[in-house]
């Protein structure tokens, strides 16, 4: 029998294993169950396709990623290993033709969607040959506090009742400890070994800035670091995927749009393009990228807030997956705040549902305001602990000042606590600032603002910092947004700020635009 070191020199040409793949394979095709955890780029998809060659029978893949089964069965094709898909875009005639190979013994690997394999026929098809080992990919998705979540995939734990000598294999790029757990107990891999490979991507700068004006801002970071370069940029909403790729077009940069709006055919022209060709800049919502393997993508821009450190880490993974040196960018601002608050408050889940998505939006802020190592805060949010500065990313490169805002901190809650107790309103940031900062505007003159004690208190900031004294207050919960406009409310914890009894540090606004680089003047 060819081993499995063998099989990777024959039919991929690689000369040798990375990081814990010839430990995962020889576990696998020992029979054992695994639990694979490596970043995006790690090298996942080898872990389950070589024990498929070298253990007997047919390996099932169980992957969510339908439309690219194609090109997965299209790249193992090219290779000379005989794989093939089952899922709802193929006609009933090319579905038989499949099943036939499958009864035959005339495929290595079969890729299954996750909602095939509760149906009968599935099951019996399964019957009908010798399976050599199930894998599951993207595993996460069978996590319901996940943004992934599929409810297909609860369903999976029925391969280990129905199949208990076939062994499995489940891989995913994102879990917690948390979800690791749950992925375990839903899948019923009580037993299975866990392999936990590094989630550092060392070639990958993390930068996060304050945004002032968005587009100009990237335009900035395109033009002196990645002019002509391929990259992704990611806005939340349709509208801004398409506002921005028309601006990046219109300043003569190589940029398309991609949102689940868009018809399929353009979608799919727009990817492959971006996939085959250089330089190109896609614009798109998260609907774009899961799954994507361009290898030379050397930026990830985020133009609105991403609503987990999971999703911000999934996303910036798509960037260097060859190694070298890329950058993740993301601008954020008090909007953004106020939006995702906004966004959590007004959804359909229940209230368990809504808390979870808060801690997301909490731990998301608390690494956009940290004055440490941006990675190391990465790291440390999926359990790998580390004291090190990685001297990568912006807070490492220039260390930005913490000062104290307690006092700033003070006069901006008591301003909304004056605007409430005295005047029975609730204004949004903006009001508050003018009220602070001494501004006679027509909204200040017209609610006579301009009367209360506060007003013009804040003089010795300027409108930047007051925005970053809201964002902060915002990001460790000392104040609260409500409503469609976002108005300030006080929370439980802002009276003992009031009182004088915590202190509040915050980072210091950099002021100068752009980047953190200390490497490229510009
Ligand atoms: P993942 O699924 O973990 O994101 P992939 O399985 O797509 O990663 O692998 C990422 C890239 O690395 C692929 O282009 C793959 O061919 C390559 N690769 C994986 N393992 C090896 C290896 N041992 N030697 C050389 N290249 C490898
Ligand atoms: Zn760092």
């Amino acid at each position: 029998m060819e081993t499995a070191v063998e099989v990777l020199n024959r039919v991929w040409g690689y000369a040798g294993f990375r990081g814990q793949q010839a430990e995962i394979i020889d576990h696998v095709i020992g029979g054992g169950d695994a639990l694979v955890l490596m970043p995006t780029g790690g090298g996942k998809s080898l872990c389950y396709q070589i024990p498929a060659l070298v253990r007997p029978g047919v390996a099932v893949v169980v992957s969510p990623l339908i439309a690219l089964m194609q090109d997965q069965v299209d790249a193992l094709r090219t290779l000379g290993v005989r794989a093939g898909f089952l899922n709802s875009t193929q006609d009933p005639d090319e579905r038989r033709l499949m099943e036939y190979a499958f009864r035959n013994g005339e495929l290595d690997l079969l890729y299954v969607a996750p909602e095939r394999v509760s149906v009968r026929a599935t099951q019996e098809l399964f019957d009908s040959a010798k399976i050599a080992l199930f894998a599951i990919d993207e595993a996460h998705c069978v996590s319901q506090w996940g943004h992934d979540f599929r409810p297909d995939y609860l369903q999976l734990s029925m391969l280990h009742e129905r199949w208990p000598d076939v062994p499995r294999i489940a891989l995913t790029a994102t879990a917690t400890v948390a979800t690791r757990t749950e992925i375990a107990q839903r899948l019923n891999l009580g037993d299975a070994r866990h392999f936990t490979a590094s989630f550092d991507r060392p070639n990958i700068q993390y930068r996060i800035v304050p945004k002032n004006s968005p587009q100009k801002q990237l335009l900035g970071l395109l033009q002196a670091e990645h002019a002509g370069e391929s990259g992704i940029v990611y806005c939340l909403s349709r509208a801004s995927v398409e506002k921005t790729a028309e601006f990046l077009v219109q300043q003569g940069i190589r940029a398309m749009p991609y949102h689940a709006g868009l018809d399929s055919g353009m979608r799919a022209r727009n990817q492959s393009r971006f996939l085959r060709e250089d330089g190109i800049v896609m614009v798109a919502t998260i609907a774009f990228g899961m799954g994507i393997d361009k290898p030379d993508v050397r930026f990830v821009a985020h133009l609105d807030l991403p609503k987990s450190v999971e999703g911000y880490y999934q996303e910036t993974g798509r960037a260097g997956r060859d190694g070298l040196p890329s950058t993740a960018w993301l601008a954020y601002g008090l909007q953004d705040v106020v939006q995702q608050r906004r966004l959590i408050d007004t959804s359909e889940g229940d209230l368990a549902h809504r808390r979870n998505m808060s801690a997301h939006l909490d731990a998301m802020l608390a690494l956009c305001e940290t004055v440490e190592c941006r990675r190391a805060q990465i790291l440390g949010y999926f359990g790998e602990q580390t004291d090190e500065k990685c001297g990568n990313c912006d807070t490492c490169l220039q260390p930005p000042e913490a000062w104290d805002g307690t006092v700033a901190a003070q006069k901006l809650l008591s301003t909304v606590l004056r605007l409430q107790r005295e005047r029975g309103q609730k204004f949004g940031a903006g009001q508050s600032i003018d009220i602070l900062m001494g501004k006679t505007t027509d909204k200040v003159t017209q609610f006579r603002h301009d009367q209360l004690s506060v007003f013009g208190v804040g003089a010795d900031l300027r409108e930047p910092e007051w925005r970053g004294v809201v964002r902060q207050l915002l990001a460790q919960g000392l104040l609260s947004v409500e409503g469609d406009y976002g108005t300030l409310v006080l929370t439980d914890r802002s009276a003992s700020v009031l009182r004088g009894e915590s202190k509040v540090m915050m980072r210091r606004e950099v002021t100068r635009p752009g980047a953190a680089k200390t490497s490229k003047p510009k």
